[in-house]
């Protein structure tokens, strides 16, 4: 978890705080047997057209129902998992119930396309694209109904690796998103050397359009450079229907946000989404 609020846990867990190294282990622990006794579980948040509200695709996000803890959202338990290696089973048994989800969903008239986030850990581990091919197979998964998200800093670390990586993923057939763009330091020449087909733009922006001269000037700019390369640009943490009018009027083209729904068990999205409301795939956006 690359995330501001995963950072602030890593101060916490490291501070001066006597207990706070065995919390850490504590976590890693309890974590290992959460993969195996299916403790984990998978929230999914609705993708939307901004035109029309329409959903067109989920994004998974996991909790851990800890047994004594209740459901603990991912900056509580993904940095243990990053460090310790554990991000490596955590990712594969995400990416396999989201496969299995997804064929569920899509036998209930809602052909949503599934995106995951994986780490940069996950990228450097050799085969990972290897792995990504397996779990398609094994779920008849069509390629291009699966997005993977990588975040912008996670192309940071070991950038050669990513590249060739995404590429594979690309080649496979498989969506790759730029995640929490705008925040990290992905240089522009990188990123045109990217197989990538969405750039999602951070909240930290999405939330100061309403009131702040130089975030909107920054998601305008990111706009236009994402549907420069080709890119669908994808705002997140839309919260209102003001940003809404506003990311509508400056070209973006799909948002993810409390205003449309916020991350919940894909049996509940069903409940409350109608079939009518799908929308169909539709291309990556021209080059201007
Ligand atoms: P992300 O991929 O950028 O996901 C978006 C986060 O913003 C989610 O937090 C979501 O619940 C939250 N969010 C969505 N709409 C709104 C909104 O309108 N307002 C606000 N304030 N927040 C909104 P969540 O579920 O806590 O996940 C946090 C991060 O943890 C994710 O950020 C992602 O980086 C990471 N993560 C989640 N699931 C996984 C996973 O399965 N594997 C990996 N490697 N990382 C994951
Ligand atoms: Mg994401
Ligand atoms: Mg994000
Ligand atoms: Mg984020």
């Amino acid at each position: 978890y690359q995330g501001k609020r995963g950072a602030s846990r890593i101060v916490l867990y490291s501070g001066e705080d006597a207990a706070a190294p065995t919390q850490w282990l504590v976590v890693q622990a309890e974590l290992r047997h959460a993969i195996e006794r299916d403790e984990l579980v998978l929230f999914y948040q609705p993708k939307v057209r901004l035109a029309d509200g329409s959903t067109y695709g989920v994004e998974a996000l996991v909790r851990w129902q800890h047994p004594q803890r209740g459901l603990l959202p991912p900056p509580e338990f993904l940095p243990a998992a990053e460090q310790s290696g554990l991000i490596e089973p955590l990712t594969a048994w995400v990416l396999r119930r989201a496969l299995s989800d997804q064929a569920q969903w899509t036998a209930a008239g809602r052909p949503w396309s599934v995106s995951v986030n994986v780490s940069a850990r996950n990228l450097e581990a050799p085969g990972f694209a290897r792995s990504v091919a397996l779990a398609l197979e094994e779920f008849g998964t069509p390629p291009e109904r699966l997005t993977i998200e990588v975040t912008e800093t996670a192309m940071a670390g070991d950038a050669r690796t990513a590249v060739q990586v995404l590429g594979e993923l690309a080649a496979l057939g498989v969506d790759v998103a730029v995640d929490d763009f705008g925040i990290g330091y992905t240089c522009l020449s990188q990123l045109r050397t990217l197989a990538v087909r969405e750039i999602k733009i951070d909240r930290e922006f999405v939330r100061g359009i309403e009131d702040d001269a130089q975030d909107r000037a920054i998601v305008r700019s990111v706009i236009e450079l994402a549907h420069g390369l080709g890119c669908r640009v994808t705002a997140e943490g839309v919260e209102t229907a003001q940003a809404q009018r506003w990311l509508v009027d400056a070209g973006c083209d799909d948002a993810q946000g409390y205003l449309f729904a916020r991350p919940a068990p894909w049996a509940e999205l069903l409940e409350r989404t109608d079939p009518a409301d799908t929308a169909t795939p539709t291309a990556v956006s021209a080059p201007q």
